[in-house]
């Protein structure tokens, strides 16, 4: 299967979640997830009229990135070590993967020192796993008026990563938590946080069911993932 070919695939699948939704397609974003792919695959897609792109490694982003057409936009989607937050600020415009207050601080430092506002996503791990990494939910809303006064973050919404079932409706009520978890902080914050980031390859449309503005997704796009360099935790 080509690239053209998944990538019109995957356009209708979220054309027709939306149909179903009452929603319309032009409110999601598609996210191509390029981990573990080469920056060839970039070119393709871009070609393609695809913009967003996905990346989950700093070490793998940063020669990725200057290799791909600059008309390619870049989220951060992986965990973020604190000695990594200068390169990925100056790599990316969204930040998505955003998980503690001390990470916010260091992004918010390099960011003066780059003279940069970055866009953040604030991740939360809806079904506590513990292989995973974000915001306890009620932790989250606790630590949200100060994650909010970081004068160099611009909080735009959430993002949560489902656990991994064969059955897309089990990620369903971890979704639904999000936007519910959404709307709370919006409330509190007095400001809208557009952005739920939720939803990939095998669960997309009930991502976008529960009202998902970003999908990202890898695997239906590039095809399965060439194995990373060891240790490249997804
Ligand atoms: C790899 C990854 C994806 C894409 O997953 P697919 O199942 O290949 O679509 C989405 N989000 C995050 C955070 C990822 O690490």
């Amino acid at each position: 299967m080509s690239l053209a070919e998944n990538l019109a695939r995957v356009q209708e699948r979220i054309t027709t979640a939306c149909g179903r939704a009452g929603r319309d397609p032009s409110e999601i974003t598609l996210l191509a997830v390029s981990k573990n792919h080469p920056a060839a695959a970039v070119t393709e897609a871009v070609a393609l009229g695809v913009t967003s792109f996905g990346e989950s490694r700093v070490q793998e982003a940063r020669v990725k990135i200057p290799a791909s057409p600059g008309r390619a936009r870049w989220h951060f989607i992986g965990h973020l070590q604190s000695n990594k937050a200068r390169e990925a600020v100056a790599l990316f415009e969204m930040i998505e993967s955003l998980d503690s207050l001390d990470l916010a601080a260091e992004v918010q430092r390099q960011a003066e020192k780059q003279a940069k506002t970055v866009r953040v996503l604030a991740e939360v791990n809806i079904a506590g796993e513990s292989s995973k990494f974000g915001w306890n939910p009620a932790q989250f809303l606790g630590e949200l008026d100060r994650l909010n006064a970081f004068p160099r973050l611009e909080l735009h919404g959430l993002m949560t990563i489902a656990p991994y079932s064969p059955d897309p409706e089990r990620a369903r009520p971890v979704f639904r938590r999000l936007r519910e978890l959404r709307d709370a902080a919006a409330d509190r914050l007095g400001a809208p946080l557009p952005v739920l980031s939720m939803g990939m390859s095998g669960d997309l449309e009930v991502a976008i069911g529960e009202g998902a503005t970003l999908v990202r997704v890898g695997t239906a796009l590039f095809g399965e993932r060439p194995r990373g360099p060891a240790g490249a935790g997804e």
